[in-house]
């Protein structure tokens, strides 16, 4: 017997049916991406063609994809894409999939940067590129610098450059500031790096099983990555310069301290969206 040919719409909501078995998962919506992502076309289709049939072959291919998502493998693990600041991106398990409360730290990199004079800027463990092609795509005089430990990150970080034709980012290999060009002072250091606390139990829930740990977890407290940048960061900083650093919704005054104990000052923490605690701020005198 062969298997009744499905259309479009009974497929999703079959699938989407399947998909609320995962907690975590958002059924309607990941369908929509599976399945768009499969036939290569854009959600427009799905809405346009709902009686379309799919071809035994792709609804074969569906549900090896539905399979995978089920077992936990992020959707843009599966896809290979995440949307970041409008930008299309490649990610892969090397990288973080970035995150859209990660966009307050490009805000706010902006509201610093000059439209039209050249500044230069760090990215400092990159991943995929998000911060480094978001700021330097809105800032095209600045030149930025993105720096990642992992050579595989980097290279997902350049083919994202490359195909969004931002040339003003340049990519260096290393562990934070030690990536950077000797001598050169920048305006402005961004950092997305890890801040959760090695064995908290929000590493075990959602994404982050599958996402690379060393981008997520960092020392007891969650706090050594950051004690590190900041440390490092005075000594390639122009005077009036700032380091922006993304933290945990708990680790505002945590990170204000470190920043001020080794001499930042105007020190600040920002909220994102969801009015939690995102990233804090300090700047060199001048
Ligand atoms: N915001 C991420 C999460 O907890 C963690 C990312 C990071 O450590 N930089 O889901």
């Amino acid at each position: 017997m062969t298997a009744p040919q499905s259309t479009i719409a009974q497929a999703l909501a079959q699938a989407a049916r399947r998909l609320s078995l995962r907690p975590d998962s958002e059924p309607g919506i990941e369908a929509a991406i599976l399945l768009c992502h499969l036939l290569d076309k854009p959600r427009t289709h799905l809405m346009a063609w709902p009686d379309k049939l799919l071809t035994l072959q792709e609804q074969k291919r569906f549900e090896q994809l539905l399979t995978r998502r089920i077992a936990g493998e992020p959707v843009a693990y599966i896809t290979g894409h995440r949307e970041f600041w409008s930008l299309d991106l490649e990610v892969s398990p090397a990288t973080l999939i970035p995150r859209p409360e990660t966009e307050l730290l490009v805000e706010r990199a902006l509201e610093l940067t000059p439209q039209d004079t050249p500044w230069l800027i760090a990215d400092l463990g990159t991943g995929s590129g998000a911060i480094a092609l978001a700021v330097a795509s809105e800032r095209p005089h600045s030149r930025v610098i993105a720096t990642d430990r992992s050579k595989e990150a980097l290279e997902v970080a350049t083919r994202n450059a490359r195909n969004l034709h931002i040339n003003n980012v340049e990519f260096r290999h290393g562990a934070w500031c030690n990536a950077l060009p000797p001598g050169l002072l920048l305006n402005l250091i961004l950092s997305n790096p890890p801040y959760v606390a090695e064995g908290d139990t929000h590493l075990g829930r959602g994404d982050l099983p599958w996402e690379p740990s060393a981008a997520l977890a960092s020392g007891s407290d969650g706090l050594m990555d950051i004690r590190i940048i900041a440390s490092e960061a005075p000594k390639h900083l122009a005077p009036g310069g700032a380091l922006l650093v993304e933290h945990g919704f708990e680790q505002g005054e945590a990170v204000r301290n470190i920043l001020e104990n080794i001499g930042f000052s105007k020190t600040e923490t920002l909220f994102d969206l969801e009015h939690r605690e995102r990233l804090s701020e300090g700047f060199l005198k001048h």
